[in-house]
């Protein structure tokens, strides 16, 4: 089955490695690029190599994000040289990151390089940009308009958010490898990731959700909220904060029109009538993925449910 997963980090990363686990399933990942940020004279895509990372085995699986066996001696040298940040950079890490700067400043598709990459990595499935053009995310706080990872990494998520923008949208095209991966799947589906920061900049690229409704694949997501919170990250204090129901149903409301099912937990039953009010159907089951059993046993339930739609 051909399966295509819409992802942000570490959530998209959880249910890629379940998908990528079962033997018959061809995985494409379309990631988000929208996290991108420049450091060091370097083009940092958290979100992509969280993807590579996980799918390769090699991520820091405390953290849910970098290397693991990592050290930090390259940013030491940065910080005597005073030119050090609050972005902790890894020295695996930056290695990636001077490799993918020096092929964009040649000139090279960014899908081309995160492509290769994964590939270098020994990762099978195909890791996918929405767009090769620049999308950042920017965050309006008390505070004023902050980069993305200014808001994530550096104010920790403290500042309540009053709006979001993704800059450079609108003329941003999706590239014809995201388009074909959707309109080729078998099922398209949308992994528990923050559908604010990592599916709303991957959707609202001119072109996707057009895609997406011409598919005729079966389209689920699956809920990051369990029990009206998240497993991790800012999403349940987004949300509550721009006026949008923090649940399950806030979720299924944000994704209706483009998925038919959500994937609930068992814990959020409750909310099966509101999620059908939105017009989407609500699958329970056990999402939180805490190992690679977890992960695998979720994705196969979620394969099933486009196999078979009730
Ligand atoms: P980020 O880019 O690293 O912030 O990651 P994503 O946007 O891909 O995912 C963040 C979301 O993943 C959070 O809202 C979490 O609630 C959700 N998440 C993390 N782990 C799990 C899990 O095991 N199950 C479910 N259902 N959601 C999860
Ligand atoms: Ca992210």
């Amino acid at each position: 089955h051909k399966v295509t997963l819409l992802a942000g980090g570490v959530g998209g990363a959880k249910m890629a490695e379940g998908l990528a686990a079962l033997p018959d399933v061809e995985l494409s990942v379309i990631g988000n690029v929208a996290d991108d940020d420049e450091f060091h004279g370097l083009w940092v895509s958290p979100d992509i190599d969280t993807l590579t990372y996980s799918l390769a085995d090699v991520i820091d699986r405390n953290q849910g994000w970098g290397v693991a066996d990592e050290s930090h001696r390259a940013l030491d040298t940065l910080t005597k040289l005073g030119a050090g940040t609050w972005m902790s950079l890894g020295d695996r890490d930056f290695g990636l990151h001077i490799h993918r700067t020096m092929r964009r400043l040649k000139g090279e598709r960014p899908s081309v390089i995160a492509r290769d990459v994964a590939r270098a990595f020994g990762v099978t499935a195909e890791i996918l940009l929405p767009t090769d053009d620049r999308v950042q995310t920017r965050v309006r706080t008390d505070a004023g308009w902050l980069s993305f990872q200014e808001y994530f990494v550096r104010e920790r998520c403290a500042p309540d958010v009053r709006e979001l923008a993704f800059d450079g949208i609108e003329q941003a095209r999706p590239t014809p490898e995201a388009l074909a991966a959707i309109a080729g799947a078998d099922l398209i589906v949308i992994a528990p990731s923050n559908p604010l920061v990592s599916i709303a900049p991957l959707l609202e690229i001119p072109g996707i959700k057009a895609a997406l409704r011409a598919s005729s694949a079966f389209k689920v997501a699956v809920s990051p909220f369990i029990a009206g919170k998240v497993v991790k990250g800012p999403a349940d204090r987004m949300m509550a904060a721009l006026g949008l129901r923090a649940d399950a149903a806030g979720v299924a409301e944000r994704y209706a029109g483009i998925a038919q099912t959500l994937v609930i937990d068992h814990q959020d039953e409750g909310l099966g009538d509101d999620i059908r009010a939105f017009g989407m159907t609500p699958i329970c089951a056990h999402i939180l993925m805490r190992d690679k059993a977890d992960k695998a046993r979720l994705a196969r339930e979620v394969v099933e449910l486009g196999l078979a739609p009730t």
